[in-house]
């Protein structure tokens, strides 16, 4: 599933590892925003997206 940094609008990929072991983690975006945490049964991870150019982007 894809999610949204709500510090910055960055957009992760979020795939996940299942594990024996209760794992309690977060990932952090680049900015530092929590994007994701959990205390369950599995390993999460987060991919970026790379968006793709934009017209409303002049930064580049
Ligand atoms: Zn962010």
């Amino acid at each position: 599933m894809n999610i949204t940094c709500k510090g910055c609008g960055a957009e992760y990929k979020l795939s996940y590892t299942r594990t024996i072991m209760r794992d309690k983690d977060r990932i952090h975006c680049e900015c530092g925003h929590v994007i994701h945490s959990w205390n369950e049964s599995k390993i999460w991870d987060a991919e970026p997206i790379r968006k793709q150019d934009s017209p409303l982007d002049g930064n580049g």
